[in-house]
């Protein structure tokens, strides 16, 4: 069965064409500057990519370019619509309602809609995402895949803020985590190339990419994770702050003459290790930075280490020892100086590791030495395999 998997920002629609039997990506591609003007980027497999500048006004034209791409006698990949099985839709937010992944019907719209008061910037814009497939597949299956999900197992003394209870019965105020699709992927890869059952490891995943998070994944389950209400939580990012004291929030607002969304614009736009190197968000920046001796982009790169070493020993302590530990995404996949400083930390739990293996990048490796006490390894994400999983596992 052929699956399309669609993410869908505010301004922009990522999709890849995915066949769940070989596993294999047919196509691939970016709408951007939805709203906007417009750029549609095309990858079909084997081939170069196709850029189109026609206007996408909205997300519904978006939507009807890809699959003028993905039908297209050159470009294409597919005879026609009705090769595509069904559509597998990254949901942001999906709050205490979901647990897992559901066929989306109607009632399942209203229930993210509801959800997006915790996700104002995303739920609505994955809600446009759906309503236009539906528009032009009415009869093709569609799923919703949450980001939240996944952490639906963690404990309540896990998830609640220490703030007045009732904030959490009447607002739903609590912690809810991100990037479940890419923990749960990767902590079942890591199972499977450790050779033992799921069920019998407890493993530390540590997304770290533009927006980073890690996770205590035990027996199988989440049991806590270090993004909270929104993705602002947890250590800093590349333009998040991470948790800070709350206090700063007032502080700034009252120094700098600013309201309250406008600090918070600062600590999810201009905080982070790009607010720290005040040179870039991107690690590939701030590593050549510190090459050529830049001291702030050092520190960033420090403080980023520094906290990611951290989560890790207190989810070791969290799941009363840890079997695995994971790195993943853009930087856990590829930043050898950010692993090498989060390692050299967990010398304090028995950890050794091979600084040959380190040098590696983008690939499933070993870092970790025979005789450590936990395994380590490099284990490349696929969040959109993930969702054309799920997808297919609820339609057939
Ligand atoms: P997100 O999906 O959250 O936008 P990514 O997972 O793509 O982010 O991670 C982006 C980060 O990964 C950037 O800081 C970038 O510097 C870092 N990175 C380092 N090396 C590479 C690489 N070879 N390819 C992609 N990202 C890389």
């Amino acid at each position: 069965m052929k699956i399309l998997v669609i993410n869908c920002g505010s301004s922009s629609l990522k999709y890849q064409l995915i066949d769940s039997e070989s596993e294999k990506v047919l196509a691939k591609g970016l709408c951007e500057r939805i709203g906007i003007d417009g750029r549609l980027t095309h990858t079909p497999s084997g081939k170069d990519s196709v850029v189109l500048n026609d206007p996408l006004p909205d997300h519904e034209k978006a939507v009807s370019l890809v699959i003028e791409q993905l039908t297209d006698s050159e470009n294409g990949v597919i005879a026609s619509l009705d090769e595509i099985g069904a559509v597998g839709h990254r949901i942001v937010h999906g709050g205490e309602r979901f647990a897992s992944s559901c066929i989306i019907t109607d009632e399942v719209i209203e229930a993210i809609s509801e959800c997006s008061d915790l996700a104002p910037l995303h739920n609505p814009a994955n809600l446009i995402g759906i309503n236009a497939c539906r528009r032009f597949m009415p009869e093709v299956p569609m799923v919703a895949v949450f980001d939240t999900a996944f952490h639906q197992t963690m404990p309540d003394y896990a998830y609640l803020y220490g703030i007045p209870y009732e904030y959490y019965e009447n607002y739903k105020l609590r912690k809810y985590g991100f990037h479940g699709t890419s923990h749960s992927f990767v902590s079942k890869r890591c199972a499977e190339i450790m050779g033992k059952p799921y069920k019998d490891l407890n493993i530390i995943v540590c997304h770290l990419g533009n927006g980073s998070s890690i996770t205590a994944v035990k027996n199988g389950e989440s049991v806590d994770t270090s993004m909270g209400l929104t993705p602002l939580d947890g250590f800093l990012m590349g333009t998040r702050s991470g948790s800070v004291d709350p206090t700063i929030i007032s502080y700034i607002a009252k120094k700098e003459d600013k309201t309250i969304d406008e600090v918070m614009d600062i600590l999810n736009k201009k905080s982070g290790v790009l607010g720290i190197s005040g040179v870039s968000s991107d690690f590939r920046d701030l590593q050549k930075g510190m090459e050529e001796g830049n001291e702030r982009c050092k520190k960033a790169i420090e403080m980023f280490a520094y906290r990611v070493a951290g989560y890790i020993g207190s989810y070791v302590v969290a799941m009363g020892g840890a079997d695995a530990i994971c790195f993943t995404a853009g930087i856990g996949e590829n930043t050898s100086i950010v692993r090498e400083l989060v390692l050299d930390r967990l010398k304090a739990l028995g950890v050794t590791w091979d600084s040959e293996a380190n040098k590696k990048r983008g690939e499933e490796v070993k870092l970790s030495k025979d005789d450590s006490k936990i395994d380590v390894y490099i284990i490349p994400t696929n969040e959109e395999l993930a969702i054309a999983r799920e997808t297919v596992a609820l339609v057939k």
